[in-house]
């Protein structure tokens, strides 16, 4: 069966890291016997200047019946007009509704060759491997909203199924981790946290009573994210909370470049991308860290097709290279983002199919 990935370059340095990633997935396919298809399609900025549209109907369609989507960035300078009616973000988020995506994964694992990066003393990172499943379709986000002069609010709801589908999710997470989960709310004072920590607490009880499961209030952990960050194995939580708790542990691990993120749906392919931005700052001169998308790939190859083995080959020829200073500039090396691409490949290539 040939295996469809969608790659989705988008703005900026987008096309870098996307490229860079095609490249190392190629190889690593092409080791191990897997047929694998990538199309490019346009989204953001860049199908803005080519269709008028961030998001064409042709990108969605293939993604939608793709096994897999891999995007690298949207947006920039080029198209931040505040008073423009078509962003290059709004194709993100439609991307993102059409694809049914429910959850965001975003895990963080120290490389100890990175400590330098974080701004925790070093003995606070050692053991630090988290995931934060983040609930992404409810909650205040998407509440209605009143908006005057001098009284506005947003409605924070959320229902029972939107709860219990990315509960057993997290679970099931936490089942092939180290077996610890950890619901984030704000049960004191929200009436959705309340409703958030009955449904959880009896889904893993009758459901995941193999799990350690313990309830955190949000303020907690946030402090215990950087206090005592290897506490933690898969955190749960609503939209808002995670929305703020992932950009925290994107900062405990110091370096944006390096992290990968998913958002999956319930049936059907699932969107990943590296949590970074499209980086105008430094687009067009080599200097992007492509290791955030191609562990974002990673990703891909375990949940989307079931190849945790050569996830697990991709990790590891990354992680090699980050110890031996194979990387670009952002994290203390000298490449270039093809030349990390090609390091990347030979340490493919060494460790064999
Ligand atoms: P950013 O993540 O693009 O950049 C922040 C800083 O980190 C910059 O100095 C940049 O050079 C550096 N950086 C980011 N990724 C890097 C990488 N892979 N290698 C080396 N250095 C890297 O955030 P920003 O500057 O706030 O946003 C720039 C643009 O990206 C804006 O238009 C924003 O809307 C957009 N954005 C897009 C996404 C997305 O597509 N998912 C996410 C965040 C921001």
């Amino acid at each position: 069966m040939t295996v469809r990935l969608v790659a989705l370059p988008g703005d900026g340095i987008g096309p870098e890291v996307v490229d860079a990633t095609v490249e190392v997935l190629t190889t690593l396919a092409g080791d191990a016997g897997l047929d694998l298809s990538i199309d490019r399609h346009l989204i953001g900025g860049a199908a803005i200047d080519e269709t008028g549209d961030p998001l064409p109907d042709a990108t969605l369609n293939a993604c939608i019946k793709s096994h897999g989507v891999l995007l690298g960035a949207v947006g920039g300078p080029k198209w931040d007009d505040p008073a423009a009616t078509v962003r290059p973000e709004q194709g993100l988020l439609r991307l993102r509704q059409g694809m049914e995506v429910f959850a965001n994964l975003r895990p963080t694992k120290m490389e100890p060759a990175l400590a330098d990066a974080s701004p925790l003393k070093p003995d606070r990172l050692e053991g630090v491997d988290l995931l934060v499943v983040r609930e992404l379709t409810g909650g205040i986000y998407f509440g209605e909203k009143t908006e005057g002069t001098q009284e506005a609010s947003d409605l924070c709801s959320y229902h029972a199924g939107e709860i219990e589908r990315v509960v057993r999710l997290a679970g099931d997470l936490a089942r092939q981790r180290r077996g610890h989960l950890t619901l984030v709310d704000k049960a004191n004072v929200l009436a959705t946290s309340r409703l958030w920590r009955s449904l959880t607490t009896a889904i893993v009880g009758d459901e995941y009573p193999d799990l350690t499961f313990d309830t955190m209030l949000v303020d907690a952990a946030a402090m215990t994210l950087v206090t005592r960050p290897a506490f933690f194995d898969v955190m749960v939580t609503e939209n808002m909370f995670g929305d703020i708790l992932t950009d925290e542990t994107a900062a405990v691990a110091g370096s944006l470049g390096v992290l990968p993120s998913a958002s999956l749906a319930a049936d059907g392919p699932g969107l990943y991308e590296p949590i970074h931005g499209s980086a105008p700052d430094i687009a067009g001169q080599g200097k992007a860290n492509p290791m955030g998308t191609m562990l974002s790939a990673a990703l891909w190859l375990e949940r989307d097709i079931q190849r945790a083995n050569l996830a697990e080959r991709l990790r590891t020829a990354v992680s090699r290279c980050i110890a031996s200073k194979q990387t670009t500039a952002d994290i203390g090396g000298a490449l270039s983002t093809s030349e990390v691409a090609s390091a990347v490949r030979q340490q493919l290539e060494q460790t064999g199919g």
